[in-house]
């Protein structure tokens, strides 16, 4: 049978966009289908309009740092509309970026929401193609609570376009987009109180690394709470929100706040998709089913990303539509690492880590050294702040092998960056050692812890 595309691709997000131009270039007749904006998630509501709002709200701290190197910077006041309306500009520059990568790939982009209609036929508002092969790519959508009240939050989807930004945020989640919006928020002058379910943050990561990170945010004059959830919210005359929490030992408590921004995991974007009508199978959690293939059980339907839910990153999803293109139309195996992956979280200071925590390391058995180092890094010795910084590395003792690197610090991202490399390659502690550091900066110090901590 003849078919209009080889394959068809539904969302043109980190995933979906990698897959159809690498396919293209191999010579396959591709299309891929985009209802909201080209780039998905990360470029539009995730990784780059936050990574932006970082760089934002790292100014007040710089400002102040500067006055102990014997600036004086005056006053300084922050515009949210400036912000709000570069970072559109940007974003804008980014869509017609994608959108020329595809057409020049020979990708057929179609504007609609894309059904399935059967295992080789996608519908697009009136008009169905069919092809042998389709891939969902479709991502993810933020989860909303369902207190009394909740829908008067916001989510990510929303904070990147409001009208004003808010002089009295609570940040509800204790997450990646949670942790990182915590410091955004009270960068960009709000008062910031973030509210976590449990006794500790950034559950999965490294015990000692997440208190160590609530230690250094609570230096800061942003208020974490622990334990704590919210009950209800009231919307009051004013505009305002009267928020009232719950701890988990019963007791409540009222606060009175501009935004409640709440950040409590994703689910996947399949609503509408036609799953049901083509009896592609889904887990309890909503995400496609899928094998090592990314195949789901329909033989002809494939997903990857964000919305069969294995790691919910932009590099992930990346490789994913790598290994699938050069699979399909260059005959090379199909192979994704899932071990060893990297990942940052933007929060302030940051998080870099890749491999094992320390607990990871001992659940599995391992008789692990474990190496730390915790500083007060150079810079801050000027600028007066108290700001400390934590580099961790876990070692199996069997065979010398580093089996985890953490840290918590400025630009913790890009020194594990590279660590992720020597870690993927199999380095020994030895390899560590015999490294000559680069001097004066903060990531030497991971050459240059010599004595286990324990
Ligand atoms: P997406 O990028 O979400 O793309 C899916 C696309 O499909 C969307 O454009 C959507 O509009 C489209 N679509 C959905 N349904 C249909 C349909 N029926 N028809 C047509 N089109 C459809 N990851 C990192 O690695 N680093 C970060 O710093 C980072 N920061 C983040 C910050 C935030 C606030 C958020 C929310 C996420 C962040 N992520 C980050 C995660 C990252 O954005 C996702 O893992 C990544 O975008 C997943 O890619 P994807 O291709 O699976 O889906
Ligand atoms: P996460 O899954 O990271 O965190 C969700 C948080 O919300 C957890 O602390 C969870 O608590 C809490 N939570 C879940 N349900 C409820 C509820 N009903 N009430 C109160 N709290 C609740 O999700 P995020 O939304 O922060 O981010 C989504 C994903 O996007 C991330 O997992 C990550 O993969 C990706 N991302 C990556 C970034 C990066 O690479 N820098 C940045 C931002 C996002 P508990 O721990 O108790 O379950």
């Amino acid at each position: 049978m003849a078919f209009d595309f080889d394959l068809f691709v539904i969302g043109a997000g980190s995933g979906g966009v990698r897959a159809s131009r690498i396919s293209a270039q191999y010579g396959a007749r591709v299309a891929v289908a985009e209802d909201l904006y080209l780039g998905g998630t990360c470029v539009n509501v995730g990784c780059v309009p936050k990574k932006l709002f970082v760089y934002a709200s790292e100014f007040s701290q710089s400002f102040h740092s500067a006055t102990g190197f014997g600036w004086n910077v005056g006053d300084s006041s922050f515009t949210w509309e400036t912000l709000r309306d570069n970072k559109t500009e940007e974003i804008s520059r980014l869509n017609g970026i994608y959108g020329t990568m595809l057409d020049r790939a020979g990708v057929t982009t179609i504007n609609g929401f894309a059904s399935i209609v059967d295992p080789h036929t996608v519908k697009v508002g009136d008009k169905t193609y069919s092809a042998e092969r389709i891939l969902i790519a479709t991502g993810g959508w933020p989860n909303k609570p369902s207190f009394p009240g909740a829908e008067h939050t916001i989510t990510s989807n929303d904070i990147f376009s409001l009208k004003s930004w808010p002089k009295s945020v609570l940040v509800h989640g204790g997450g990646y987009i949670a942790v990182e919006f915590a410091g955004i928020f009270d960068g960009l002058g709000c008062d910031t109180e973030l509210l976590y379910r449990k006794e500790l943050f950034l559950r999965g990561f490294d015990k000692e690394v997440r208190e160590f990170v609530a230690k250094q945010m609570s230096l800061r004059d942003l208020r974490l709470s622990f334990n704590t959830d919210i009950q209800s919210i009231e919307k009051l005359d004013d505009g305002r929100l009267k928020v009232t929490l719950v701890s988990n030992d019963g007791e409540t408590s009222e606060r009175l706040v501009d935004a409640v921004f709440t950040a409590i995991g994703r689910k996947p974007k399949t609503s509408g998709l036609g799953l049901d009508t083509c009896g592609v199978e889904v887990d309890a959690k909503g995400y496609i089913k899928v094998n090592d293939g990314f195949q789901t059980n329909v033989p002809s339907i494939f997903a990857l990303g964000d919305v069969v839910g294995r790691m919910e990153l932009t590099p992930v999803a990346l490789a994913e539509g790598m290994a699938l293109a050069k699979h399909w139309f260059d005959g090379q195996p199909l192979k994704v690492g899932y071990d060893n992956i990297p990942t940052a979280v933007f929060c302030q200071p940051n998080i870099g880590t890749v491999g094992l925590s320390e607990e990871q390391a001992k659940e599995r058995g391992i008789n692990i050294q474990v190496f730390a180092s915790e500083f007060r890094a150079m810079k801050n010795t000027l600028s007066g702040s108290q700001e400390r910084t934590l580099m961790k590395l876990i070692v199996d003792a069997s065979n010398d092998k580093v089996i985890g690197a953490h840290m918590v610090g400025p630009d913790a991202g890009e020194i594990i960056q590279g660590l992720a490399i020597a870690i993927k390659a199999g380095a020994s502690k030895a390899d560590f050692d015999e490294t000559i550091g680069i001097h004066p900066t903060s990531a030497e110090e991971f050459v240059t812890m010599r004595e286990p901590r324990s």
